[in-house]
């Protein structure tokens, strides 16, 4: 190599002596969110935040202190007092998984570039479809992120249960929709319209005080479809939904999906990972008759963004979704190629995300994903409690995962003050930087919505968020 800045990025020795630094950089990091030291995010809206990195990158900064500010300028989600969005809090060591796939960076989608992830990917399936309760013919694959999944998963339910050829011909003249909770992530919406069903291919089923789909509600949507000339392919379970974390019935769900020969998808992006959990598993009865399932190993599995498992109750199905019907023939599971993952996947280059999961499991354990879930869930249950004693705070819904959504609430104010109130005190919460926790609109009422992601979050958490809470209410009333 005779040019030095290229002998300056490839050098092993700048690796060793920067990668130790940061090393120790980022444990100390580590040991200042847990002892909460520093915030839990120092907020700047996004002008101040891009005039701050103009100068910081118009100046003269090593590498370390370039890592230093994005550490200081980003959420802290290791942070005890971080629970905002449903990103898992990664476990520390997955992200030497990271480290070591980014180095290797093979593209996966033949299985000659990047042999040890895409074994490790079977095994990753094997492990999830195990605790679904999958048998044997069961397989999948991993992708980036719930999103891609669900459109991928629908894109094989059109695949198998729509009699025309539509990835050859198109569309003809038939229109067709898949069934959802209203409650469901905007993803599945997005999927449906990206397929080419438009509006009319997206019915939505209205949810109970639970938030949960009206199972009784099915059999007439779907007579309205009918007769409107719209034939419904699939339904969709939400396991759970996004904004408050209710399961749907996925039991009734595959009945009537079976009963009318549609493709049963469970959106498990969150909830899914309750498989690992013998407490919690309950919550998922019916799942194991889904056709297709997705779970997020970057929500609920603790490792680091971005890695989607999306299981086939038949794993021969899953070799149609990017094929003409002609091309899927095969006769049996030995001919199926489930090794060159990038002919099922969206992806071509893929990360190697097996690594950092199959880290986890390596280092601490499947029984890691059932401690890790099954803390969170009861954590919920307990802060749950903590606001049902404190007078002027509503509970949105009993939780059943580890989202939680409350508000503050009084008699006299009405709907549009109390939505106000709740919506300064979240961007006051956001501003302070002392927690981090969102807001949910749930029929025309504005919810604070926490969702417990760090097991180091324990009561102590809960009694002084709520403590803040109750300051900043005093403080606007005044
Ligand atoms: C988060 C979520 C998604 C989207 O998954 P991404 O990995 O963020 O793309 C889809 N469905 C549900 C129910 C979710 O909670």
């Amino acid at each position: 190599m005779d040019h030095p800045v290229l002998e300056k990025l490839y050098h092993p020795e700048n690796y060793r002596t920067i990668g130790h630094q940061l090393i120790d950089i980022l444990a100390d990091y580590l040991n200042q969110n847990y002892k909460n030291d520093i915030k839990v995010n120092n907020y700047q809206n996004a002008i101040d935040s891009l005039h701050s990195w103009e100068k910081f990158l118009s100046e003269d900064h090593d590498l370390l202190a370039f890592f230093k500010k994005i550490l200081n300028d980003s959420m802290h989600v290791h942070n005890p007092n971080y629970m905002g969005h449903q990103v898992s809090v990664s476990a520390p060591i997955a992200s030497f998984g990271g480290l070591i796939s980014d180095l290797l960076s093979n593209g996966m989608a033949v299985y000659e570039m990047g042999a040890a992830s895409s074994v490790l990917e079977k095994k990753s399936i094997e492990i999830i479809n195990k605790a679904v309760g999958y048998d044997k013919d069961s397989g999948g694959f991993l992708t980036s992120g719930g999103t891609l999944a669900n459109l991928t998963a629908l894109l094989t339910a059109r695949s198998i249960k729509i009699p025309e050829d539509v990835w050859q011909n198109g569309y003809e003249d038939q229109s067709y929709a898949v069934m959802v909770s209203e409650q469901a992530h905007y993803c599945i919406d997005r999927a449906a319209r990206i397929m080419g069903l438009g509006s009319k291919g997206i019915i939505k089923i209205a949810t109970d005080e639970n938030y949960c789909m009206k199972i009784e509600d099915l059999e007439s949507k779907l007579q309205d479809a009918n007769q409107q000339g719209v034939k419904v392919f699939s339904i969709v379970g939400s396991a759970c939904s996004t904004s408050t974390g209710s399961f749907d019935n996925l039991e009734a769900i595959a009945s009537f999906a079976k009963k009318h020969h549609l493709w049963f998808h469970v959106d498990g992006a969150h909830g899914g990972a309750a498989v690992f959990s013998k407490k919690y598993k309950p919550l998922l009865k019916g799942i194991q008759n889904a056709d297709s399932i997705i779970i997020d190993c970057h929500k609920m599995m603790m490792t680091p963004t971005i890695a989607t498992a999306v299981l086939y109750k038949n794993e021969l199905n899953s070799a149609s979704t990017f094929k003409q019907k002609a091309e899927y023939l095969y006769d049996s599971s030995e001919d199926f190629d489930w090794s060159n993952t990038g002919k099922r996947t969206f992806e071509c280059t893929k990360l190697m995300m097996s690594v950092k999961f199959m880290s986890i499991i390596q280092f601490g354990g499947i029984g890691a994903i059932e401690a890790y879930v099954q803390s969170l869930f009861d954590n919920a249950r307990i802060f749950a409690k903590i606001i049902q004693s404190i007078p002027g705070l509503q509970l949105a819904m009993q939780p059943q995962a580890n989202i939680i959504c409350f508000r503050c609430n009084d008699e006299h104010s009405s709907v549009q003050e109390l939505n106000k109130l709740n919506a300064s005190i979240r961007q006051r919460i956001l501003e302070k930087g002392d927690f981090y926790i969102v807001q949910t609109m749930l029929n025309g009422n504005l919810y604070l919505r926490t969702t417990i992601m760090n097991p180091m979050t324990d009561v102590v958490q809960f009694k002084s968020l709520l403590e803040s809470i109750n300051r900043l209410r005093i403080e606007f009333a005044n």
